[in-house]
């Protein structure tokens, strides 16, 4: 077998899939322009070039590639060792499979966005009906319990607004949707304006700007690489690797998705709590929404192990630890810096 492979070597020019090399003629598969070590067959053998169920191979089956891409993920070294870097790369489907995990990160907070802006539609129509009734404008119901205002408050407004009706379109507009918009608080960010930013609470100010980076971490992380490698020796590594150690370390944002759900078992707690056991649960939610906070930076460190293992094992760097620590440091002060701007 040996000998066989050797043969194949001497008559046929093999690319280096890290970074283009020809390793022609060499006896050990190890590119001497990169560095990076491989085997013979992942490099000659035409079946191992297709992963068995990755994304990025599996264009016809995009729901069960991506369930098992993120799954086969949750094993970083065993993931990275089946997926090698002569397996070719598709920049598409890999700018795809980021472009579904952020959009799955928004699910949650958009299904709260939109029961907000249904409950803030109906208190602005209740209150427009009360003061239509009050003012004449509209009848009163049976059983109304509506204040009728008297002459003299009716004069005034008269006088002041030309009629009742532009009165109450002036304090209580129809809820037209850019009306609604304007009103309803984006979940999160309304909390973190005002509890957080503006009270200088910093873990909660950096726990919402540390979720929002670690959606276009991959970008970063992948820019930060590439000026990075200028200055190490594996200068060649060709950017679609970068681009799939980055993406496929990235997807551990999808964490945020189990954060998002917290603030929702608080609510179904505190919903279904009685008075016997309830101490003991509030202690418990307390612990929650204080755990809550350090979520994302929870996710950063499993998403640096991560992005380590893929550096070694996929890019074959030698100093993986240190690469992820560089790139993580950058992407740690570019977050301080946002941050700084936005409570400024
Ligand atoms: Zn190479």
């Amino acid at each position: 077998v040996e000998s066989a492979v050797t043969d194949k070597i001497v008559d046929q020019d093999v690319q280096c899939p890290l970074c283009g090399y020809n390793l022609r003629g060499l006896s050990e598969a190890r590119c001497p322009e990169c560095g990076g070590k491989f085997d013979w067959p992942d490099l000659l053998d035409p079946t191992r070039k297709l992963h068995p169920y990755l994304f990025e191979h599996h264009p016809r089956r995009n729901i069960v590639s991506f369930i098992r891409t993120v799954i086969g993920g949750l094993l970083p070294r065993r993931f990275w060792r089946r997926l090698h870097p002569a397996q070719p790369s598709s920049p598409r489907r890999l700018v795809l499979y980021w472009l579904i995990v952020v959009a799955l990160c928004f699910v949650l907070p958009i299904a709260e966005y939109t029961i907000n802006v249904a409950d803030v539609r109906n208190d602005m129509l209740m209150r427009r009906q009360q003061v239509l009734v009050s003012v004449g404008l509209a009848p009163s119901p049976p059983g109304s319990r509506v204040q009728l205002a008297t002459q003299a408050d009716l004069n005034e407004i008269k006088q002041e607004f030309g009629s009742y009706q532009k009165y109450v379109d002036r304090f209580w507009p129809m809820p037209t949707f850019p009306v609604l918009l304007q009103r309803t608080a984006f979940p999160l960010v309304e909390g973190s304006r005002y509890a957080g930013m503006a009270k200088g609470n910093f873990v909660l100010s950096f726990a919402v700007s540390l979720s929002l980076a670690l959606l276009i971490w991959p970008w970063i992380a992948a820019l930060v690489m590439m000026i990075l490698r200028t200055t190490v020796r594996q200068a060649s590594i060709r950017r679609s690797h970068l681009m799939r150690v980055a993406i496929y370390s990235g997807d551990a944002v999808l964490c945020l998705m189990l954060l998002e759900l917290a603030p929702l078992f608080v609510t179904l707690i505190e919903h279904f709590n009685n008075r016997a056991w309830m101490s003991e649960i509030w202690g418990a939610v307390e612990f929650m929404r204080e755990t809550f906070l350090y979520g994302p930076l929870i996710i950063l460190l499993i998403l640096s192990y991560r992005f380590a293992t893929a550096i070694r094992t996929y890019l074959r760097l030698p100093h993986a630890i240190g690469v992820m620590l560089s790139v993580q440091i950058i992407f740690l002060l570019l977050v301080l810096q946002v941050m700084s701007w936005i409570c400024a």
